[in-house]
């Protein structure tokens, strides 16, 4: 098959029902990156953005791009996982060296006291819950101390898709409305908004961009890894998605064109005892550092 320039193509993309040749297809991914953000109001140049990258090939591709464009740092939570995050660190350390970018690196264990290891030892909780609320706490406290206004994540395509799909089968309406181009539903200036610029380029496009870009990443998984439910909803959406191409960005954008009717939800904020922004009385974040206090 041909790309509309005429050379060989290296990929179909389904939605889109087109052929594309590399240079195309990177062409195609830096345009539609940049114009979501455009679209959507996510960043400028006068922006002090901070992508928090895990080392990951979403997270590596969401730095890439943003330093195309803008002058972008880069920011790591090392949850202290024993063998997985030194590793893929190294890889955000490289190219970061390569590319000119700062870095910066934070870890639970400075920060909170305890190691992931150590607090799922403790507390016996679901350790992605509890490393996801950890992580969003010190990246929002140090993206502020460091006077960053914009903080970037490798959300894609496919990972809002089921986010959007976990809520709904979970009735979970709080973690379904605070889903969107830019995280959570509260604007404070305690909070550094999170900007999701890759959220309508799937799973499979990045990987194909990291990968002929000649990027590389750890291919190690966290011990904690996904839980078996959000596998169970990826090959869901993926049969649905071979079926009816589509069904992805449908699911996304769809979801979106609702959210803006959903304006009745609004949460109040207050301010938790360490400083910072919360729709709780006390935080999230404090919460769980009182538990492992206790
Ligand atoms: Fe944290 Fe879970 Fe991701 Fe591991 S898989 S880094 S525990 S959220």
């Amino acid at each position: 098959m041909l790309c509309g320039c005429g050379k060989k193509a290296i990929i179909k993309i389904r939605y889109l029902d087109k052929y594309f040749c590399k240079n195309c297809f990177h062409k195609s991914v830096e345009k539609r990156f940049i114009e979501y953000i455009k679209k959507n109001n996510l960043a400028t140049k006068r922006d002090k953005i901070a992508v928090a990258v895990s080392g990951g090939k979403d997270s590596l591709t969401c730095l890439y791009l943003m330093n195309q464009f803008f002058k972008a740092s880069a920011i790591t939570i090392n949850e202290g996982i024993k063998g997985y995050r030194d590793t893929t660190t190294n890889f955000v350390k490289k190219y970061c060296k390569e590319w000119d970018v700062d870095y910066h690196i934070f870890s639970f264990k400075k920060e909170i006291g305890y190691s992931l290891d150590e607090i799922v030892k403790k507390l016996k909780e679901n350790p992605c819950a509890i490393c996801g609320v950890l992580r969003r706490y010190i990246l929002n406290k140090k993206a502020k101390e460091l006077g960053f206004t914009k903080i970037a994540t490798g959300h894609n395509l496919d990972d809002e898709a089921q986010s959007i799909f976990m809520s709904l089968f979970l009735s979970n309406i709080e973690a379904l409305v605070r889903l969107g181009p830019v995280a959570g539903i509260i604007k404070s200036k305690g909070f550094v908004p999170r900007i999701k610029p890759l959220r309508l380029i799937s799973e499979k496009e990045i990987m194909l961009y990291f990968i002929s870009k000649n990027l590389e990443k750890s291919y190690i998984e966290c011990p904690y890894s996904r839980t078996a439910f959000r596998l169970k909803i990826r090959d869901g959406l993926n049969v649905f998605e071979n079926i009816f191409p589509s069904s992805k960005p449908n699911i996304v954008k769809n979801f979106d064109s609702l959210k803006k009717r959903f304006k009745k939800f609004k949460a109040r904020i207050k301010v938790c005892g360490c400083g910072e922004p919360t729709s709780r009385k006390i935080c999230k974040a404090c919460e769980i550092i009182k538990k492992l206090k206790n």
